[in-house]
């Protein structure tokens, strides 16, 4: 497990510099943190004013399924095409121009790559997980799983259904 840090001090102008991704991330899960280990390779290059960070990175994400509450491991991946200023933002005079939405890197000149892989993975992960597609989840009123049997609510509501239609 390598945490990649890059310092840019030494990143020449046209240079690209290419790093293998491999890193412990921790992540919120539903209020809990949860750590994955994502692998995959990132690249940086300077542009004029300031670097951008390019990669593929993906890590497999511990997820409770949203219909039955099984704990399953889902491949989470995520791309990374990311600028950062390499200066700060000028505060001077109050016009604001497109290099004020870019993130400053910080006065050390480094990189912190894990830090983005991890806000980018935190935004992939599905919001309603489910282990798998036709996952039957659970009966609200007597918690059967209904993936591996079914129950008199069950039945109840699928003659409801059937009626409506
Ligand atoms: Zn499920
Ligand atoms: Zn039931």
């Amino acid at each position: 497990m390598i945490a990649v840090r890059l310092n840019l001090r030494d990143l020449a102008p046209g240079e690209r510099l290419r790093a293998p991704f491999d890193e412990r991330i921790t992540l919120q899960l539903d209020g809990q943190t949860a750590e994955a280990e994502a692998r995959g390779e990132v690249e940086v290059f300077q542009t004029g004013q300031g670097v951008v960070l390019q990669g593929r990175v993906e890590a497999d994400v511990p997820l409770v399924c949203s219909r039955c509450l099984l704990s399953f491991h889902e491949t989470v991946r995520v791309r990374l095409d990311e600028e950062f200023s390499l200066r700060p933002p000028e505060l001077a005079d109050g016009e604001l121009g497109p290099q004020d939405f870019i993130s400053w890197i910080g006065p050390e000149q480094q990189l912190d790559v894990g830090e983005v892989v991890r806000q980018h993975m935190q935004i992939a992960i599905p919001m309603a997980p489910v282990h798998r597609a036709d996952c039957r989840g659970l009966c609200s009123v007597c918690g059967a799983n209904w993936n591996e049997r079914s129950c008199e609510h069950q039945l109840q509501l699928e003659a409801r259904q059937s009626r409506r239609e």
